[in-house]
C-alpha cells in the first residue's frame, strides 16, 4: 500500500508545535481587532488575471512561482500566492466604505525551492487600510507590526523603510537607473545581465554580490523623490519617530511585487530576513477596476516569524505547553456514562477537562491522568457510582490529597481547587 506523504515544500503543523500558532493567529487577531480591523476572508483562488494586473510582468511571484492552472470549466485561476490582491479585488466587488482596514490569517502558494522557513504553502497574517492617502496610515500598520514583535518579546529585528516615489517621480527615476545598468549590464550576475531591462528595480533587490556592487554605485531614489513623496516620506519617519519606532532607510528596498508605491518597509535581523513586510501601493485599487483610491499593508509569514522567534528563543513549545494546561481528568472505571456527563458539566464551568476511552482499567486511566498534566483528577469508582460521590485527587501543586464531594459539588470544588496558586 502507498503510504503517502504530504506534497514537497509543506509541512503539517501537530501539537505541541502548533500551540505555537494558536499563539501567534490569536495575538495578532486581537491586536488587529483593537486597532480597528476586520477579518476578510477570501478565496484560496482567484481569476489568475488578478494577480496578474496586480503583481505585475517581473515579480518572480507571479511570473515563475504561481501555482496555475485551468478548472473544470476551463476558466484560468491560480492559488494565491500574496495575501494584498484578494483583499483589493474583494474590496472593488463589495465597495466597502473607505477606509476600510483589513486583517487575515491565510495559507500562500508559491512554487519555488523549499528552504529553511520558505514553503510552497506558506501562511501570512496581514492588514490592509485602502482608501487613504494619509502618511499615518503607513505608519499605522508598520507600528501594528512592531507591536506584534514586541508582544512576542522579539528583540533582535530591524526595520528598514525606503519610499519608492509615485506616477509622477518613479518613472523618471527608473529611466536613470536603466540608463546606469545599461552601461554596466556586462557587471550585473547571470539573471540580471540580460533580464535588467524587464524591471530595474529588481536589481536593486537582487542578493547576489555581482549587483549589490552595480547597485552601490546607482542613482538614489531618494534623489529623484517628488515633492509630494518627499513630504509624504517625511511624515512617514517622522511617524515612527513619535512612536520611538527604530528604522534604517534603505535605498535598495523594493520588494519582491510590482505594485508598490512610496512607503515601503521589511523587518528582518543578521540570521533571518524577511520576517514581515509591505507598503503603499496607490494603483491597485484602480488596476484591479476600482476607483483611484490607495491602499497601504503589511504580510508577514508565520513560519518566518516563527523561525525569529526561535532566534530570539521566545514562543518556544515547552512554554506554551505549561501555560494553558489541562486543569482536570475524569477517571471512570465504572462504565456507566457518568464520566460523559463529569467531562460535560465540567467544561460547561468554563473547566479544560479530558478523559480516558475504551473502557480502561482504574490504573491504566490513574496513569493516564497522571501523563495529561492535569492538576486535579475526578475518579469515579463502583462505590461512589452508588453513593453519588466523586473522589476528586489533588496531582499537582502544593497540596497534594484526596476528598470525597458530592456529584453536584465537583465543578465548584474543583473550580477552587484549580485556581488556588
Ligand atoms: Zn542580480
Ligand atoms: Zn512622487
Amino acid at each position: 500500500m502507498t503510504r503517502f506523504q504530504s506534497p514537497k515544500g509543506t509541512q503539517d503543523i501537530l501539537p505541541p508545535e502548533s500551540a505555537r500558532w494558536v499563539e501567534l493567529v490569536g495575538r495578532f487577531a486581537d491586536l488587529a481587532r483593537r486597532s480597528g480591523y476586520g477579518l476578510v476572508m477570501s478565496p484560496t483562488f482567484e481569476d489568475t488575471d488578478v494577480f496578474r494586473r496586480s503583481s505585475g510582468d517581473s515579480s518572480d511571484v507571479v511570473t515563475k512561482e504561481m501555482y496555475e492552472f485551468k478548472d473544470k470549466g476551463g476558466r484560468e485561476v491560480a492559488l494565491r500566492p500574496e495575501g494584498t490582491a484578494s483583499v483589493v479585488r474583494a474590496f472593488v466587488q463589495h465597495s466597502p466604505t473607505p477606509p476600510f482596514k483589513a486583517w487575515y490569517a491565510a495559507p500562500m502558494f508559491r512554487y519555488e525551492q523549499p528552504q529553511a522557513g520558505r514553503f510552497r504553502q506558506h501562511h501570512q497574517l496581514g492588514v490592509e487600510i485602502l482608501g487613504t492617502n494619509d502618511a499615518m496610515a503607513d505608519v499605522e500598520v508598520i507600528a501594528l507590526l512592531a507591536g506584534l514583535y514586541a508582544d512576542l518579546g522579539l528583540r533582535s529585528l530591524r526595520l528598514r523603510v525606503n519610499s519608492l516615489g509615485d506616477a509622477k517621480c518613479a518613472p523618471g527615476y527608473r529611466e536613470q537607473l536603466a540608463a546606469y545598468l545599461e552601461a554596466r549590464a556586462e557587471e550585473l550576475c547571470d539573471e540580471h545581465r540580460y533580464k535588467w531591462s524587464v524591471n530595474p528595480l529588481r536589481v536593486l533587490d537582487c542578493k547576489k554580490a555581482e549587483c549589490r556592487k552595480v547597485s552601490d554605485g546607482a542613482p538614489r531614489l531618494r534623489d529623484w523623490l517628488c515633492e509630494d513623496c518627499r513630504l509624504h516620506f517625511a511624515e512617514v519617519l517622522g511617524g515612527l519617530d513619535r512612536l520611538s519606532i527604530a528604522y534604517e532607510q534603505d535605498d535598495f528596498l523594493v520588494r519582491g511585487l510590482d505594485y508598490y508605491t512610496r512607503t515601503t518597509f521589511e523587518y528582518g535581523s543578521d540570521i533571518i530576513d524577511g520576517v514581515g513586510g509591505g507598503g503603499r501601493y496607490d494603483g491597485l485599487v484602480a488596476a484591479l477596476g476600482g476607483p483611484e483610491l490607495s491602499g497601504v499593508g503589511f504580510g508577514a509569514g508565520i513560519e518566518r516569524v516563527l523561525l525569529a522567534c526561535d532566534a530570539d528563543g521566545v514562543l518556544s513549545p515547552g512554554e506554551l505547553r505549561l501555560s494553558p494546561a489541562l486543569e482536570v481528568f475524569v477517571v471512570d472505571a465504572t462504565r456507566s456514562g457518568v464520566a460523559l456527563e463529569l467531562c460535560a458539566e465540567l467544561r460547561a464551568a468554563g473547566l479544560s477537562v479530558d478523559r480516558a476511552f475504551d473502557g480502561r482499567s482504574m490504573k491504566a486511566q490513574l496513569k493516564a491522568a497522571d501523563r495529561s498534566g492535569a492538576k486535579v483528577a475526578c475518579i469515579v469508582g463502583e462505590e461512589d457510582l452508588a453513593s453519588g460521590l466523586v473522589t476528586v485527587r489533588v496531582l499537582r501543586g502544593e497540596a497534594h490529597g484526596q476528598e470525597k464531594v458530592a456529584r453536584r459539588a465537583v465543578a465548584a470544588r474543583v473550580q477552587e481547587i484549580t485556581r488556588s496558586p
